[in-house]
């Protein structure tokens, strides 16, 4: 038998990492290849869940860590610190990606595919395209929701093109209309009221590494900013822990309001202040601070941040 090769995305899994890792199995099955698997690095979160459940399908099997020397194709991310335990070990015979090359290192030559594109997905789509497959009504959902996420619905700064004109033809084949399923889809994920702090904080946290300080930027999707920040006092101690427990130099807690295309951050750290200046012109009030226009992670927080740090 074939060596089994693992796909999976990042932890804290979001609904990218997880339908591109569904996506690229399925593609890797129309090539011939019928050894690569998806798994997932953490549990499936209440959007990805609503895209599996409207599929009726299951989540990929979930891992802890991988192997020393286990192959391994990466998806929807690149940083080690947010890839599977072991990574540093493991033999990444191919990455696919959208994201800032950040901590990456590889020890033998590998296939790495990087656009600056709004989602993983839509790279997938090119590759299918490109190599003549039919899109099925299932990948066409998977992709599709992918970009949905990842744009939100096409308005983060990060849309590209590339991205609108996949949606446009995957939604055909899906025979979505885009509005409605999407913004149901977002609005699943935005049922956080039986989340504990910690859930919520560890819900789409990424960790980033700059010059030896590391700082964590999570973010949480609502339709109702204020329902979240109720429960500051709850979710500061949490961060405050996960400080503590990391050595983390700054935490940032982004809550974006989907609909309206802002986000308000807490943020805590001894120079947060300082750095949240520098990186957004604003001062913290009470910890937080509005950022008006403002939903992209990858975009619009991390580049700022990275550079005022
Ligand atoms: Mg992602
Ligand atoms: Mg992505
Ligand atoms: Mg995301």
């Amino acid at each position: 038998m074939e060596k089994e090769v693992l796909i999976f995305g990042h932890k804290s899994p979001d609904t990218d990492t997880i339908c591109s890792s569904l996506v690229r199995e399925i593609l890797d099955k129309k090539n011939g290849w019928n050894c690569t698997k998806a798994v997932r690095l953490g549990d499936v979160n209440k959007e990805t869940q609503y895209i599996l459940n409207y599929l009726g399908i299951e989540a990929p099997g979930l891992i802890e860590k991988v192997e020393e020397g286990q192959e391994v194709i990466l998806v929807d991310h690149n940083d080690f610190a947010q890839s599977a335990d072991g990574i540093e070990n493991a033999k990444i015979l191919e990455v696919i990606d959208h994201h800032r090359i950040g901590n990456f290192r590889t020890a033998e030559p590998l296939y790495y595919t990087a656009k600056p594109y709004g989602c993983t997905s839509t790279i997938l789509f090119e590759e299918f395209k490109s190599l003549g497959h039919k899109i099925e009504k299932k990948e066409a959902i998977l992709m599709a929701s992918s970009i949905i996420s990842d744009t939100l619905l096409l308005k983060s700064p990060t849309t590209t093109e590339y991205d609108k004109k996949a949606l446009k033809e995957l939604a055909e084949i899906a025979n979505i209309d885009v509005n409605t399923y999407g913004l149901d889809m977002l609005k699943a994920g935005t049922e956080l009221d039986d989340f504990s702090a910690e859930e919520l904080v560890n819900l789409d946290a990424k960790d980033f590494e700059k010059e030896g300080k590391k700082f964590v930027i999570a973010q949480v999707n609502t339709v109702y900013i204020n329902d979240v920040l109720k429960r500051q006092e709850d979710l500061e101690n949490v961060m405050r822990n996960e400080m503590n427990k990391n050595g983390l130099e700054l935490m940032v807690l982004a809550i974006t309001d989907i609909l309206n295309s802002n986000s308000e951050i807490i943020a805590l750290g001894e120079n947060a202040e300082d750095i949240i200046y520098k990186a957004f012109d604003k001062k913290l009030e009470n910890n937080r601070a509005f950022l008006e226009g403002v939903v992209s992670r990858k975009k619009e927080l991390v580049p700022n941040i990275d550079k005022s740090i």
